[in-house]
């Protein structure tokens, strides 16, 4: 039903554009009316999911607030935020792509006149970029880090292989819009900032920094800075919530985040001292002791953990001892809903030396332990296998009893025992996992429990 109702909206869509692309002055127009509608029911669609965390992202319906009297913020999945002035409007981020002519919508009721003279895109993800295409007009400058292209080419050229496991851990995602008014990319930046750098330009008696500040959601990162206002636009910098453990690994792909380069932006913004943060998801943050002091918590609790990991890397521990290990002390406790401490361990690790880990001359080649698992097995006995992870579960090894199950399934799929144990492992691992309620691993887990349940339908 889901599926149909997309289809027929890409196909309605999809004339409305070709239309628009052929009546000169109309075509922005017809194509916000479109994306509109079709925005509407794709958010209908995400709205009905059923699931914990990530809902209360991906249900955000768009309303405007007002932040101060000449600054706008539309809420959304991403949020688009718009500093007025005397000389046209400055936009900063522009929300995802089926909500974005929504938010123009919104804005235009309540922005005064004025031509859009600059959209600064906090960095390349589809929920920040997918308004551009609406908001753009001739004049318009777009900013950007100087890596932005390079993010946006590999997002595109990885586009499917992302998208199935997008589709998995946030299943009430639509369909992938292969092109049309929806589809990912295509945005050329006009200037750039690297690294560390700063943009400055004033306009209508407001002066703007734009700072690169790579790390978190990504190596094109870049934020907002108001001086006089001293309000910090983050985009994404801290990740979706703040104060968070950051997502330096994300479980749906992409490349590690830069550790040591993250430390250094956040310093960068500690020193700016903001007094109001304004991020592209959820409200802003007030108060220098929370903006400045969420900011140190997550960098000092980054830097323990990169500290940990070097240190156990030199002491000859294996990555597996420090995933176990390195845990957050309780003065720098943050939620790790959206990045995971253990996550970021293997991941600092695997940054700074590779997969190969130096355990075993079979991790240079292209024969997993995976492909002997059904030799193993019966060698064993799936039956010996499953009892044997059985008795591990009940010693809360529930890991352990996963590898026997993996080897017992691979000899036999259908392994009603093994399914069966296999179900109650996963079930013990998503209680487990919802002491820190990370939204990957629960999502992970419910749909391998929903695998799980099938094949022992199945067989
Ligand atoms: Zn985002």
């Amino acid at each position: 039903m889901k599926k149909l109702a997309l289809a027929i909206l890409v196909v309605v869509c999809g004339s409305l554009l070709w239309f628009a692309r052929h009546s000169d002055g109309l075509k922005q127009e017809a194509a916000i009316q479109a994306a509109s509608m079709a925005g509407n029911v794709a958010s209908a669609v995400m709205g009905r999911a059923e699931s914990e965390r990530v809902d209360q992202l991906h249900n955000v319906p768009v309303t405007v607030e007002k932040i101060n009297d000449y600054i706008y913020q539309a809420r959304g999945i991403g949020n688009t935020q718009v500093i007025t002035t005397t000389q046209g409007h400055v936009l900063f981020d522009t929300g995802i792509s089926i909500q974005a002519a929504n938010q123009l919508k919104a804005l235009r009721e309540v922005l005064p006149e004025g031509d859009i003279t600059h959209i600064i895109l906090s960095h390349s993800h589809a929920d920040h970029i997918g308004g551009v295409k609406f908001w753009q007009e001739e004049d318009t400058e777009i900013i950007a880090h100087r890596d932005f292209a390079e993010e946006q080419r590999y997002l595109t050229e990885l586009e499917e292989y992302f998208w199935n496991r997008n589709r998995l851990l946030f299943p009430f995602m639509p369909e992938r819009p292969q092109r049309g008014m929806f589809a990912y990319g295509g945005v050329t930046p006009d200037h750039t900032v690297a690294d560390w750098e700063l943009r400055r330009f004033e306009q209508g008696g407001v002066v703007f920094e734009v700072y690169g500040t790579p790390g978190a959601e990504g190596a094109d990162n870049l934020v907002l800075w108001l001086p006089r206002e001293k309000i910090l636009f983050s985009g994404d910098t801290f990740g979706p919530m703040f104060p968070q453990f950051p997502n330096v690994f994300t479980m749906r792909g992409e490349k590690i985040r830069k550790p040591a380069e993250y430390l250094r932006s956040l310093k960068l913004m500690i020193a700016l001292q903001p007094e109001l943060i304004v991020p592209s998801h959820f409200s802003p943050v007030s108060g220098v002791d929370n903006t400045v002091g969420g900011i140190q918590r997550m960098h000092d609790a980054v830097k323990y953990v990169h500290d940990q990991v070097i240190a156990g890397m030199n002491a000859g521990k294996s990555v597996y001892q420090l995933m176990n290990e390195v845990t957050l002390p309780e003065h720098l406790a943050l939620t790790q809903g959206h990045g995971k401490v253990s996550w970021a361990v293997r991941s600092i690790w695997e940054y700074y030396a590779t997969w190969f880990h130096f355990e075993s001359t079979t991790e240079l080649y292209g024969v997993p332990a995976r492909s002997v698992y059904a030799q193993v097995a019966e060698l064993a006995g799936a039956d010996a296998l499953a009892e044997q992870a059985a008795q591990y579960r009940q010693q809360r090894q529930c890991l352990h009893a996963l590898h026997l199950l993996e080897m017992a399934l691979s000899a036999e799929a259908g392994h009603q025992g093994a399914l069966r144990e296999q179900q109650r492992c996963l079930e013990v691992l998503l209680e487990q996992a919802k002491v820190l309620n990370n939204t990957y691993e629960v999502m992970w887990l419910k749909d391998q429990l929903a695998r799980t349940a099938a094949r022992l339908a199945d067989s």
